[in-house]
């Protein structure tokens, strides 16, 4: 039998056996009506660590990210993110669909947006132009590559946003692998931005869940917005018990995810079939193959290793919670092989 080896994202990973239990053991009630004591232990213990006044749990990155969209912005409104954001990319239209906001698009390498490119992209109050209403950050950023902004950067461009007369969300769908190349703190990030995303079920290793991070009185019309998208949740404290072991238990070894994707790009570089490798900072290794990218991942396939098309040529390949040291020794034999057929 060959070895199965998903690496298309970190979202495929399974709990593991003591995070089943402990969501087991969830004590829960009705999250709609009144409360689930374990989603709000969640959102209570989350708006502390990132010094957050509360949070919200939603079933998924994308909820939390259109959620706050809406709540920062009116319809007409303009919406500033990097050009690889996923928002943009990856949310179905949202931005449109659901906050009926126009989008300004801003370059910079890796992902990272400077503080000094947000300045020339602001609408002047004029009836001619969308009001520019939001800043939206990513770190890590995925597309480009998992590449991370430090706290600093973070906290330079919220404070140039709100000079700007903007609000600023960030979405942090993987802040803890960033954390982690930086060796930073979540106090770092205290009283930076407005509003933060954070997916549980990727690196940290849950099945279900996101939490949406803000003041009182965002959170209070969040939560009226995600109840309107049909995002309200009853016994949800069984997935929030996931998410609470996952923070207690699964931030540390994301160093071990990293450490792995290294391993692979270092081994991927030597490979005749790669044409080039983008380094990873953190668990997300971009490359682009010699051959057609579909022909290359169809091969692969049948090797039993997965990954991901994401456009302009490059594959991605995740590791995460689910990978060992021996899938990746398993992988490099597979791309070492000059017949790959
Ligand atoms: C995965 C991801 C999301 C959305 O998360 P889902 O839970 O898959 O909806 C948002 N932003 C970024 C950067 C992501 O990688």
């Amino acid at each position: 039998m060959i070895r199965k080896v998903d690496l298309r994202s970190d979202t495929v990973t399974r709990p593991t056996p003591a995070m089943l239990q402990a969501m087991m053991k969830a004590e829960v009630g009705d999250d709609v009506i009144d409360k689930d004591p374990t989603t709000q232990k969640l959102e209570e213990m989350a708006a502390s660590i990132w010094g957050f006044e509360a949070a919200i749990f939603c079933p998924s990155g994308t909820m939390c990210n259109q959620i706050a969209i809406m709540a920062h912005t009116q319809p007409g409104d303009e919406v500033i993110c990097h050009r690889l954001s996923h928002i943009y990319w990856y949310e179905g239209g949202g931005i449109a669909a659901n906050a009926h906001c126009s989008i300004r698009l801003l370059d910079g390498e890796h992902g990272i947006i400077s503080p000094e490119s947000l300045a020339h992209n602001i609408n002047s109050i004029d009836d001619h132009h969308a009001r520019s209403a939001l800043l939206s950050l990513e770190n890590t950023v995925n597309k480009a590559g998992g590449t991370c902004y430090t706290a600093a950067q973070i906290r330079a461009l919220a404070d140039e946003g709100h000079r700007l007369g903007l609000k600023v969300h960030l979405d942090g769908a993987r802040i803890y692998n960033a954390l982690i190349h930086n060796n930073e703190q979540p106090a770092d990030y205290h009283r930076s931005v407005d509003s933060m995303s954070i997916c549980l079920s990727k690196g940290l290793g849950c099945p279900v869940g996101s939490l949406l991070l803000g003041s009182v009185d965002f959170i209070t019309r969040a939560k009226r917005i995600r109840k309107r998208l049909g995002g309200g949740m009853r016994q949800s404290g069984f997935l929030a018990a996931a998410g609470i072991f996952a923070l207690e238990n699964h931030i540390h070894r994301l160093a071990e995810d990293h450490e792995r994707a290294r391993k692979l790009a270092d081994g991927l570089k030597a490979s005749s079939w790669v044409s080039e490798v983008v380094p990873p900072q953190t668990n997300i290794v971009l490359f682009k193959s010699k051959k057609n990218p579909f022909e290359m991942a169809e091969k692969l396939e049948k090797h039993g290793i997965r990954l991901i098309y994401m456009g302009q040529g490059w594959l991605r390949l995740v590791t995460h919670l689910d990978i060992t040291d021996d899938d990746i020794k398993y992988c490099l034999e597979v791309f070492s092989t000059h017949d790959l057929d």
